[in-house]
């Protein structure tokens, strides 16, 4: 069965004959997807659905991957760093190799760049190829995934030199959006219900999981799946298990992350990490290989979803969470607030004496957990599921091959 018949059967087939409806409008449109990594982290797996689906719509659609040197990858997680607005210094010499890297990948996917009719590139480490293709024949749309609402200003502005020779830019919410001087859109990011990381599993399977990692799944379980970075505030996350474990002595904590392959400070936090939960036998830190499964059983038997993050893009960790009927305590930051609705959804903290309040109410309350998770599945149905994000990325696509801005004169 087609995967858009089977999103049907989850989502309505209202929802998926409007994305038929929006692709006559894209027929014979080729449209290329850029990114810097093919594994690990939330835009890879983002990616990898979308494309899939625009070609089930008849869309030609591709992902192509840059290439680059630790150096490179050093300087742009230094910018990704210093657009969330923290104080790092990059040298030129860096900026320099951005550039370069920049440049040898243009080269290479020139044939593919050039006569795309939509290029969509994504996040800050492809965003200067734009500058090698002066002559391109499609509309190109930066589409940003992390909250630069508050970048660092020298960062910001080099950066901008490439983003203002978009045709478009793409933000999650409207307070990350910067001023630019092209038409700008809103598109939250989204998961996919069919995934192996979302599709519903046995009680066996989670059993099974749990039981190989040693975990014991007759006692409650607080569970923060994140890459080690130190925005996801691991460490906070450990101060809060120990306020909660004073009362609670039965429960356990799971930090389960991976390290993305472009971002080589993992290993660092990872070590900070295990110093902080200094070997206590119920903090169990996996450092796990890619398995979306597995992080399904984790997510489907934790007792609560947890993800403390101090600044967050989206955090499609919380989406995941709610999509499996959990209630979420999560960091009150960027794309977090649009899913985690106090009180309903779960509960948003700023420190981990707030988060161990709510993790002690949400542990007494077993009937609340239950209503809210409800509610956050239900929540994730409407909003947050891959069909509404292929819709808006067609609309995006229509937007700008038909000259919709120009139409309406709103710019
Ligand atoms: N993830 C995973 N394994 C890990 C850590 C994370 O599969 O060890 C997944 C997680 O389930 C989510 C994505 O990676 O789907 C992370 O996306 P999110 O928006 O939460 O954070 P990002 O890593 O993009 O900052």
């Amino acid at each position: 069965m087609e995967k858009l018949t089977k999103l049907a059967e989850i989502v309505g087939t209202d929802v998926v004959e409007q994305l038929f409806q929006l692709s006559h409008w894209l027929k014979d449109v080729t449209v290329v997807h850029v990114n810097s990594t093919r594994e690990g982290g939330g835009v890879a797996e983002i990616l990898r659905n979308l494309v899939s689906l625009m070609r089930e719509l008849g869309i030609d659609a591709h992902w192509e991957v840059i290439e680059g040197t630790p150096e490179f990858f050093q300087c742009t997680k230094g910018i990704h760093n210093a657009l969330h607005g923290h104080n790092v210094v990059i040298p030129d010499r860096l900026l320099s190799v951005y550039r370069e890297v920049n440049r040898e990948n243009a080269e290479r996917l020139k044939d593919v760049l050039q006569d795309a009719d939509v290029v969509f590139i994504h996040d800050p480490q492809p965003a200067a190829l734009i500058e090698h293709f002066p002559d391109r024949k499609g509309k190109w749309i930066w589409r940003c995934h992390i909250d630069i609402s508050k970048p660092q200003r020298e960062v910001w502005k080099f950066l901008k030199q490439f983003v203002e020779r978009y045709d478009g830019s793409i933000f999650h919410l409207a307070s990350f959006a910067k001023r630019l001087s092209h038409p700008m859109y809103l598109i939250p990011p989204s998961i996919d219900p069919l995934g192996e990381k979302n599709i519903p599993l046995d009680r066996e399977e989670i059993v099974k999981t749990y039981e190989e990692l040693g975990i014991d799944l007759s006692r409650p379980v607080l569970l923060q799946v994140s890459r080690f970075d130190r925005l996801k505030d691991p460490i906070g996350v450990i101060q809060a298990y120990r306020m909660v474990k004073r009362f609670f002595p039965s429960v356990q904590l799971v930090l389960a992350g991976g390290g993305a392959k472009d971002d080589p400070e993992s290993m660092a936090v990872l070590s900070e990490v295990r110093a902080a939960a200094n070997g206590e036998k119920d903090i169990h830190v996996l450092f796990l290989p890619t398995n979306d499964r597995l992080i399904n059983a984790l997510q489907r038997g934790a007792t609560i979803i947890i993800q403390k993050s101090i600044r967050e893009g989206f955090g499609l960790t919380v989406t995941e969470g709610m999509w499996k009927y959990k209630p979420v305590i999560g960091g009150d930051t960027g794309g977090i607030r649009l899913q985690v609705i106090n009180y309903h959804t779960g509960f948003l903290v700023n420190t981990p004496e707030g988060a161990a309040l709510r993790i002690r109410y949400l542990l007494s309350h077993p009937e609340v957990r239950k209503e809210m998770g409800r509610k956050a599945h239900s929540f994730v149905k409407e909003n947050f599921l891959i069909t509404r994000h292929l819709r808006d990325y067609l609309s995006v696509m229509i937007s700008q091959l038909y000259n919709i801005y120009e139409r309406l004169e709103l710019v």
